[in-house]
């Protein structure tokens, strides 16, 4: 896979200090434990590329891996932790909403959400954002090793219905990085972004 040339390239305290907004990227959000990390180590078929940390919230710089010279990942820092004073959860929407908007270079969205908890507040304000900058969105359901396949195959068509309330381009598909469900189908969905 195209993913596993990611190298790390910067951390930034901030979206305003990320660098040239050329090329290529495609930011990954979702609430902190989502598996954000782990899902992009899964995709990246690298142990340690992003760190997983058993402390949620921990992570609060946006992280840029690198493909190549004209194409980006973009992690961006878990949400809804709790423990966050509420200025610095302002600050940081205002600062989301305008890279959403602006970010000439941004092409998608991937929004992680665990199965069982799909659709929460932050996530559903993220993606009405996304949806409203003209960008597209992939709703990854994680953590779908959880779920027996029936119950899997319902949440996923639930997820479904609730996303066609965004009334956007917003895709939903389980995955795992644990039993690496959906790993195929969520890069072709990238590879789609990044014209590859
Ligand atoms: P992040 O905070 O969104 O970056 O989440 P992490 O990737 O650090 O994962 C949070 C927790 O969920 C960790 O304990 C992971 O081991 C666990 N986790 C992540 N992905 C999966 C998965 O696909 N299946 C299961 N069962 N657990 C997972």
């Amino acid at each position: 896979s195209y993913y596993t040339k990611a190298k790390f390239l910067m951390s930034a305290p901030d979206i305003r200090h990320l660098k040239q907004d050329e090329g290529i990227e495609v930011a990954f959000a979702g609430r902190s434990n989502a598996g954000k990390s782990s899902a992009l180590n899964t995709l990246t078929r690298q142990k340690n590329l992003a760190r997983t940390s058993k402390t949620p919230g921990r992570t609060q710089l946006i992280n840029i891996f690198e493909l190549d010279e004209n194409r980006r990942l973009v992690d961006l820092p878990g949400y809804g932790f709790a423990q966050v004073p509420l200025e610095m959860k302002k600050k940081w929407q205002a600062s989301l909403g305008e890279y959403l908007q602006k970010r000439k270079s941004l092409r998608g969205l991937v929004v992680m959400m665990d199965i069982r908890h799909p659709f929460k507040d932050l996530d559903q304000d993220l993606i009405f954002w996304a949806v409203d900058a003209g960008l597209p969105v992939l709703a990854l359901l994680t953590k779908a090793d959880k779920l027996k396949s029936g119950k899997r195959k319902e949440a996923l068509m639930f997820a479904k219905t609730a996303a066609l309330a965004f009334n956007g381009d917003v895709t939903v598909q389980t995955f795992s990085s644990l039993n690496k469900i959906g790993v195929g189908e969520a890069e072709a969905v990238l590879n789609n972004w990044f014209d590859l």
